[in-house]
């Protein structure tokens, strides 16, 4: 039986996009900053992020998903780790 992690997550606009779409293109290398953020931070786990694209408003915090420092609007996302503790290895 697989037990999952859950975590909430809040992260920038550019992340909700490519949680949702697998895509953002603005004309920046935005996606690709976050994409390489995100790897860095989740590795294999970012496949298990998803955005519901709730606004939670303008933070100053950082994004949750790809840690950019960046101000503004951040979205909710939740990850869903699945918990392999405890199987033997
Ligand atoms: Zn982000």
């Amino acid at each position: 039986m697989t037990t999952f992690e859950q975590t909430e997550l809040s992260v920038c606009v550019v992340c909700l996009h490519l949680l949702a779409n697998g895509e953002f293109n603005d004309g920046t290398n935005a996606a690709e900053t976050a994409a390489t953020g995100m790897e860095r931070l989740w590795g294999d786990n970012a496949r298990h992020l998803t955005a519901d694209g709730e606004e939670l408003g303008y933070s100053t915090w950082p994004c949750d998903s790809c840690g950019d420092t960046d101000h503004g609007d951040r979205y909710r996302a939740t990850a869903l780790i699945p918990n392999r503790g405890g199987e033997p290895s």
